[in-house]
Formats: structure tokens, C-alpha cells, sequence
């Protein structure tokens, strides 16, 4: 994923691929960025400034050379008063070689402007990569209160870049020699690239318009923490409270006793309290026999944000929209959409739209059978309703359970995480040759930690991969990819092998019982490999170009389809064994899983899709004052036939993925967790033509996708792996929408 490129390496360094959004099934991006504040000020009164002043350095392993093997961050030095003087003295070193840049009385060539930029700020990137990794993986409140202490400083940093006219003289200066330069084909892409974010933030305005830049960014910025917040507080204060024992009727043990929990804290001691937040809301909606109770929490979590309160969000979000078309048109585009998606795969917005039309009427459809199935259960039960979409999830699960019968109970002994790992080891020594040692010599930053040498079948190190799998306090929850350190080659040449995490939230094993995983867990283990995969055999030079550097709506996709592996018979034979007899799996019972796991796909995907069409056609406006944010969702809703009985995933109201971040988070892009599925639906067809383990397929993808990053447009690397586009059919195919084509 790209954001910015000036001071790339400085940025990549806070950029985490992590994974999850709902459902294992789409995984989405997210960026691990610093805490912002508007009230922090920058503050040079502490902290190290100069490397000599032996007593602010005296003892802080980011200010020595690390001599660890492999170069790996010194955990066991590291203190958390560390990184206050690190970050002062970097952002400082930073400045100062950005300066340098900007006022350098030579002619600006690729090699001192462009790439002087690309590696500068290397003290910033060592600290930072190890910082933003523990706040995500291992933090504490006084890594928080860094956290939002430096937030604002980095930021004011980049915008001091970005906005430095001396600095983009120069850019400018190369930029129009680019072709008498003899560039290589990353080093064009990195001059155009650096010269792209100059102008996407505004460096070709004029002053007045660049003003005018500045209170949309400030209105935004606002506007978007205000929209965060007001979801929180709506999340926070709805409650149901239960107090007749016969309304828990159909509940789960667990969920009865969060609940008693639960209404303790908020002073109802002796009743049961259910809220908005989703382990409390999904599984009553599931389980919960009261079909006015359903209705209840259903109307409670879908108004949040829209209940015409101090907390309503529906004006805010009209008016996001708004200023963001303005911006976009500010700065030549007609639309934020065309903002947006001029850097990722997808190109405009009519490319997006495309797909998500030919993929809406089949998911639709089915959806539509779906609903059919449940009210015909209705009907059986004796019952005279027509299902609501309070229903849905309720019958949903009695369906799935009368149909399939699976016990996920009688799966999880076939995969212990011990096992599974094992499987993805086996499936990344056969596709991509690597090889796996443990070692117990390296510096961790907790004891969860396994640190792994990667080698190829030469022998030469590849990479360290860690692997940090338990829940505790003090992680984040979900499941991402994140690097210590990125591949990339230096100034002198030197090729620096990556360090890459893997971070998940498995049950600790208790006693002599191992971690059992359930299906959608093994999986996961498997996606977050994928992602690992692209950062470790990144063959790359600049350090913005290396890795899973590449555009959101690409960047899940080789993790997409690593996943295909763990359910092929010839690999669950290697792994997936019963922990107590070592017996394999039966096929039988792979069988009942998949086809489970198909069931309310139709559903799935129509409310996914719901919210990205909505998010879409929230970012196509041409900047016009909205009155009203209901009417304008409902009229898209409408003209999209959504049934009345599935909402969108999202709701406008509280549709953080697109309105809470100042930065525009998914906005014009919560369709990239189905279009990367395009790509990895397509290339696991590549390999289900050749052989699984085929080794000139697997040689290909290797290459061209998970060792090229962001070096070169990616549609081009896919072309040249697969030898022509994707064809989004395997997609359609893969989530259940069409069938296979069997004479292919
Ligand atoms: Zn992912």
C-alpha cells in the first residue's frame, strides 16, 4: 500500500498490513499510523538533539550500531524511555536532511534530490519500525502516551515536506528530464511517484488556493474525529437491559454470563445488559428465541448514529462528502473517487463500478434464495411472519445447522497450531523453496515470541520471520503482517535481508493441550503467511517500493490466495492430523465444512457490497450541498434493489471505514477487499490448470508478484505472471455465485 512517497522510508515504517474487517473471509488493510491530536503542540525543549550530548544518548540502543545477528532490534535493551529522545533526535536528523535536500546548491538530479529523499531519515526509520510495532503487538500506557505525543509531530513533519516549494522545485526539475535520464523502470516509477504525491498535496497550487487546501484539511480533520466519536459514544450508550429470565431463552452459556457481567459494571446487578458491540450484538442476533428482542437490538445497532441526538451523524457525513469533492476538484479531479482511485489498481471509478455490477446481480440472487430457505424454515416451525432482517442471522444459523450438521467441535482437534504452521511451512518450502529453522539465541520483546531463519535451498538467508500468535493484554486484536525491517538495497549496495511479524490473536494453549484452531483460524494463519511471503522474498531497491508496498486494492491479494493451499487434500495430508491419533482428516469431513462455508455467501457478499456501493456513490458526487444523508442512501439503496431484509454491512451513520479518518481511510475504497479476491481467485486458477506445486507457475508468482512489490505498476506484473488480465468469473466462482465451467 502507498500513501505518500516523499520521505518514503519514514512512512513505510508505520505501515502495517493488518487483516480482518468482519469476517476472516475479507481481510482488509489497515495502517498502524500515530495517534493525532490537534492540541499536541511540537516540543524541541527535550530530548536529544545532537548525537554528541553523551548525556540525553548515553545508553539508548537506538543511537548505537545494532550488533545483534541479523541485525535484529536490540528487545532486550530497550527501554520504553527510549523512544521519547529517539524520535526527538530523528525527526530532527530528518528535517535537517530534507533541508539539505531543499537548499543543495547543485543541480537537482535523480540521485541528490530522489533518491537522497528516499533514503533519508534512516534513524526514523529504526525507531519507528520498532515502535509502531510494539504499540500494536506489546504496548502500555506509557507507549500510548508517547504514541500521542509523537503522533503529531510526525505529522506536522510530512506536511512541512509536502509543502516545502524549494524541495518540490527540484522534484519538479527532475521530473521534466525524467526521460533523458536513463532511468530503470523502478526509478521512473519512484521520480513519478514522488512527483505525484507533491501535486496530490497541493504543491502546483497558488497561495490563495493552497489556504483554501488547508481549511478543507482542518474542516476534514475535524469533521472526521467528530464522526468517530459520535459512533463511539452511540456504541457506548445504547443498552438493553434484560431482567425476566425467559428472555435469555436460545442464548449460549458465555453470552448469558458477559451479559450478567456486563450489567454489573453498569449498575444493573442481578440483570443482564446487551449492547451494540459486537460480541454481544452478533451471537444474540443468532441465537436469542425473542423474535421483538432481535427487532430491538437489530433497530438499536443500525441507528447508531441516526437517532437525531447530539451524537447524529447523518449531517457530518453529508458534509465530508462534500468538502472532499471540493478538495478533489481544487486540485483538478471531478471527483474524490477519481482522487482516490488514480493510485490503485483499479484505476476510476467506472473500472469499480464495472465489477461490482457484474458481481451484485448473482449475489443478489442468491441472497434471494437464502431468504426463500429461511421462510420456508418459518413455515415448517409452524409460524405465520414474514422473515425481517432481524431474522435473518437467527435462521440463518438453523438452516446452516439442519443442513450441514457441522460441528466445529469435532474439526479443531485436526489443527493444532503446531500442525498448521507446520502445513504452511510445507506449502511455502514447495511453492517458493523456503526453509524453516528455529532459533532460541535471537532478542524477542516477549516470550510469546518464535523467531524463524528463513534459507533458500542454497542455503542463503532469505530472511527472520517472528511469529507472535497468543492473545494477551496489551495487543490489538485481528491478525496482520508488519515488518521490523523491509528488504530493500542501500546507497553502497548492501542488500538488507527483511525481518517480518506475524501477529495473531490464538487462545494460549492450557495445560498439556495444545492450541486447537478452528477452520477460519487455520486459514488465517495461512492469509497472514501470504502477506509474510511478499515481505520476506521482496526483491526490491527503495525501500517505498519493496514488499507489500503496493496499492490497497492489491496488497490482500497474495494473501487471498494462500489460503487456497490449506485445503487441498494432498496438503491437509501433510498437517492437518488429529493432535491425540495422528490420524488425517477425513475428506468427508472437508467436504461438510466447504460446504458449509458457502451457505449465506449470498448474504455475505450482498451486504459487503451494499456498503461499498454506498461508499461509492457517497464519493462520486460533484461537490453540491446534500440535505439529507438518509434520502441520499436510500435512494441508492433502492436503485441497487437491495432487499429490505439485509442492510449494508455499514450504514452511512457510522460507516467509520470511510468517514472517521482524516486521511480519507476507505473512502472510494471499501471495494478493495473484493477486488484483490479478483486477482487471487484468478491466479490460484493459474495453478489449478498447471499443478498445485507446479514449478514454473510457482516461479512466475514468485517474480513477478511477491518478489516485485510496488517496483512496477501491478496490472503489468499480473499480466506478466498470468500472461493476460484477471477474469473475475474464479471470483464468482470461488464465493459460491456461479457455478464452475466444467468443460474448462
Ligand atoms: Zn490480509
Amino acid at each position: 500500500m502507498k500513501k505518500l512517497t516523499i520521505g518514503a522510508a519514514i512512512v513505510s515504517a508505520v505501515l502495517a498490513v493488518g487483516c480482518g474487517d468482519d469476517s476472516a473471509k475479507d481481510a482488509g488493510v489497515a495502517e498502524t499510523k500515530p495517534a493525532q491530536t490537534d492540541q499536541a503542540q511540537m516540543n524541541n525543549n527535550d530530548g536529544a538533539k545532537d548525537s554528541k550530548d553523551s548525556a540525553s544518548t548515553g545508553g539508548n540502543p537506538f543511537f548505537e550500531q545494532w550488533d545483534t545477528p541479523f541485525g535484529m532490534p536490540p528487545f532486550d535493551k530497550i527501554k520504553d524511555e527510549h523512544y521519547g529522545p529517539a524520535f526527538e533526535k530523528a525527526i530532527a536528523e530528518a528535517r535537517a536532511e530534507m533541508d539539505a535536500i531543499a537548499n543543495n546548491p547543485e543541480a537537482p538530479t535523480f540521485e541528490n534530490t530522489i533518491e537522497a529523499m528516499e533514503y533519508s531519515g534512516k534513524l526514523l526509520t529504526k525507531v519507528s519500525s520498532v515502535f509502531f510495532n510494539l504499540t500494536s503487538a506489546n504496548t502500555n500506557p506509557k507507549l500510548q502516551e508517547i504514541q500521542k505525543d509523537v503522533g503529531p509531530k510526525l505529522s506536522a513533519f510530512r506536511d512541512d515536506i509536502s509543502l516545502n516549494p524549494k524541495l518540490f522545485e527540484r522534484v519538479e526539475a527532475v521530473y521534466q528530464q525524467r526521460n533523458e535520464l536513463g532511468l530503470r523502470e523502478d526509478q521512473m516509477r519512484l521520480l513519478e511517484d514522488n512527483y505525484k504525491s507533491f501535486v496530490r498535496g497541493g504543491a502546483k497550487l497558488n497561495e490563495e488556493q493552497k489556504q483554501q487546501l488547508r481549511d478543507f484539511n482542518k474542516e476534514m480533520t475535524e469533521l472526521a474525529l467528530a464522526f468517530s466519536e459520535n459512533v463511539l459514544a452511540e456504541t457506548n450508550n445504547w443498552e438493553m437491559v434484560i431482567d425476566n429470565e425467559e428472555d435469555l431463552a436460545g442464548l449460549p452459556q458465555g453470552l448469558i454470563d458477559a451479559a450478567a457481567d456486563t450489567a454489573k459494571k453498569r449498575g444493573h446487578e442481578g440483570k443482564w445488559v446487551f449492547t451494540t458491540h459486537r460480541p454481544s450484538k452478533t451471537p444474540f442476533l443468532m441465537y436469542s428465541e425473542k423474535p421483538e428482542l432481535r427487532a430491538k437490538m437489530y433497530h438499536g445497532y443500525t441507528h447508531r448514529g441516526d437517532n437525531d441526538n447530539a451524537n447524529d451523524n447523518k449531517e457530518i457525513a453529508a458534509k465530508l462528502a462534500k468538502l472532499r469533492a471540493k478538495k478533489a476538484q481544487l486540485l483538478g479531479y471531478n471527483t474524490h473517487a477519481d482522487f482516490v482511485l488514480e493510485e490503485r489498481t483499479a484505476k476510476n471509478a467506472e473500472n469499480v463500478y464495472e465489477l461490482l455490477n457484474q458481481v451484485w446481480p448473482a449475489a443478489l440472487e442468491q441472497a434471494k434464495a437464502e431468504r426463500a430457505l429461511m421462510q420456508e424454515q418459518i413455515e415448517k416451525e409452524g409460524k405465520d411472519f414474514k422473515l425481517k432482517a432481524s431474522d435473518w442471522r437467527y435462521y440463518a444459523a438453523k438452516v446452516r445447522n439442519e443442513k450441514y450438521a457441522l460441528d466445529e467441535e469435532a474439526v479443531k482437534p485436526y489443527f493444532s497450531l503446531e500442525s498448521t504452521l507446520q502445513g504452511v511451512f510445507y506449502t511455502a518450502n514447495r511453492l517458493f523453496g523456503m526453509n524453516f529453522k528455529e532459533r532460541f539465541d535471537l532478542p524477542k520483546y516477549h516470550d510469546d515470541v518464535r523467531t524463524f531463519e528463513v534459507t533458500d535451498n542454497d542455503g542463503e538467508l532469505i530472511g527472520i520471520f517472528l511469529t507472535d500468535h497468543y492473545v494477551r493484554d496489551g495487543k490489538r486484536g485481528g491478525a496482520w503482517m508488519n515488518s521490523y525491517r523491509k528488504q530493500f538495497v542501500t546507497e553502497d549496495g548492501e542488500f538488507v535481508k527483511p525481518i517480518i511479524v506475524n501477529v495473531l490473536n490464538y487462545p494460549r494453549p492450557v495445560g498439556d493441550e495444545p492450541t486447537l484452531l478452528t477452520f477460519d483460524q487455520a486459514s488465517t494463519l495461512f492469509h497472514e503467511f501470504g502477506h509474510a511471503a511478499h515481505g520476506l522474498l521482496s526483491d526490491g531497491v527503495y525501500p517505498s517500493q519493496t514488499g507489500t508496498s503496493v496499492p490497497r486494492d492489491f496488497v490482500e491479494f497474495p494473501s487471498q490466495v494462500l489460503e487456497n493451499w490449506m485445503l487441498e487434500p494432498e496438503v491437509l495430508a501433510q498437517f492437518a492430523k488429529h493432535y491425540k491419533t495422528g490420524e488425517v482428516i477425513p475428506q468427508e469431513l472437508i467436504d461438510k465444512i466447504q460446504a458449509a462455508s458457502k451457505f449465506n455467501q449470498g448474504f455475505a457478499t450482498t451486504e459487503y457490497m451494499a456498503a461499498a456501493l454506498l461508499d461509492m456513490a457517497w464519493h462520486t458526487l460533484d461537490g453540491k450541498e446534500l440535505k439529507d444523508a438518509n434520502a441520499f442512501e436510500k435512494a441508492t439503496l433502492d436503485k441497487l434493489g437491495l432487499i429490505p431484509e439485509i442492510a449494508p454491512r455499514y450504514r452511512t451513520t457510522y460507516f467509520n471505514h470511510i468517514f472517521s479518518s482524516a486521511s480519507g481511510g476507505y473512502s472510494a475504497g471499501y471495494y478493495s477487499y473484493i477486488w484483490s479476491e479478483i486477482f487471487a481467485a484468478d491466479a490460484y486458477q493459474a495453478f489449478r490448470e498447471n499443478g498445485i506445486f507446479d514449478k514454473e507457475t510457482a516461479k512466475k508468482y514468485k517474480k513477478y508478484i511477491l518478489s516485485s512489490g510496488g517496483t512496477q505498476d501491478p496490472i503489468e506484473l499480473y499480466k506478466k505472471f498470468r500472461g493476460k488480465e484477471a477474469d473475475p468469473k474464479y471470483l464468482m466462482i470461488s464465493r459460491g455465485l456461479i457455478e464452475a465451467d466444467e468443460s474448462k
